[in-house]
């Protein structure tokens, strides 16, 4: 991106912006190549006109969360990151209305942060999400969740900007949110009113133990990874887990260069800090390959992969 573009998109906008940026170091995979700008905005305003001037200057703009569901290819990305990460971004206000509790939640809230502070107040709404990591935004894109619920559940509303930087308030009963995908459109989802239960502390923070207990079991939480990595695909009318046909398929510890099938959860891939981004792709083409010479089943991917090269090997 040449000089005179940056300083027409960004000029006079109050935001941070870092050039050349690492992004795919931001990611829970922690590899990955680079953006030519990641624009950390102050405000809604500034984010707003920012995303009017990309849409007028058709410069690609993509919205990074806490990265937890992100593969970044090694070459990087072409345009512009936004991170959601300055203080109106991150802010949580809560109301009791009778016997409910709404909160108002910025999209770059921290999810753990977000699950411990309702338990602490003694508010239910968001326990099934104990243990999964990155931001509230993040998390509505992907309706997050798993055997405890899901994120959409809870969502009473949402305020997003759309790509052209105009407005939308979208209410629960105009949007939908099935097994990990909404039908948020395309833009930035800047905060959520949330609908909580008030519930007694001490029986929301069990709950949350319990099921975070139940994750650390079964995953390997320390890994750099990016979660499950396919989507579980339904067969005869039944969703099945894509972890039990890649344990099936004899798949665990299968590796390519620093990215390995993790042995713990077969539908986790962990990568060592040598690994490259193609190396989890290839893994997971393998991966799709096996299963479906095994049993039949396409496995989709989960996680988010950020390529401009056509050339990539695409999962
Ligand atoms: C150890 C581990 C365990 C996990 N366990 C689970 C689990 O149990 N259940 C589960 O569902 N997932 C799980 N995941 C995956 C991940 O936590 C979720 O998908 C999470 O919702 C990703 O949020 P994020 O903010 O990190 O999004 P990112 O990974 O940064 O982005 C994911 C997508 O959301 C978009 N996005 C991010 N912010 C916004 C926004 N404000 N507005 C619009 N779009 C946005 C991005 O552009 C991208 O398309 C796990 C991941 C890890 C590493």
């Amino acid at each position: 991106m040449i000089d005179s573009t940056r300083s027409s998109l960004v000029g006079g906008l109050d935001l941070d912006i870092e050039f050349d940026a690492p992004i795919g170091a931001l990611t829970w995979f922690g590899i990955g190549g680079h953006a030519p700008m990641l624009v950390r905005p102050r405000s809604e305003d500034a984010l707003a006109t920012l995303l009017s001037r990309c849409h007028q200057t058709e410069v690609p703009v993509r919205i990074l969360g806490g990265g937890a569901n992100l593969l970044v290819d090694d070459s990087g990305i072409e345009g512009l990151v936004i991170k959601l990460d300055h203080d109106c971004f991150t802010s949580r206000k809560y109301n009791r209305e009778g016997e409910v509790d709404r909160a108002l939640v910025a999209a770059g809230s921290d999810l753990f942060q977000l699950v411990n502070e309702t338990a602490r107040h003694g508010l239910d709404g968001v326990s099934q999400l104990a243990g999964v990591p990155g931001t509230l935004g993040g998390a509505i894109r992907m309706n997050a969740g798993g055997n405890f619920g899901d994120t959409g559940q809870v969502i009473e509303s949402i305020s997003m900007l759309d790509m052209t930087g105009r407005r939308l308030e979208l209410n629960r009963d105009e949007l939908t949110f099935d097994y990990r995908q909404s039908s948020v459109p395309n833009g930035i989802v800047c905060s959520a009113i949330l609908q909580l239960e008030p519930t007694d502390p001490v029986k929301v923070r069990n709950k949350v133990r319990e099921i975070f207990a139940k994750k650390k079991a079964s995953q390997p939480m320390a890994d750099n990874s990016a979660g499950c990595a396919f989507r579980n695909p339904v067969i005869d009318g039944q969703r099945v887990s894509a972890g039990q046909l890649i344990d099936e398929a004899g798949l665990k510890e299968l590796n390519v260069g620093g990215a390995t099938v993790s042995p713990r959860h077969a539908n986790f891939i962990s990568t060592t800090p040598q690994a490259t981004a193609r190396d989890v792709m290839k893994l997971m083409t393998m991966v799709q390959t096996r299963v479906h010479e095994h049993c039949g089943a396409s496995l989709q991917p989960e996680v988010v992969i950020w390529s401009d090269d056509p050339e990539a090997p695409r999962p």
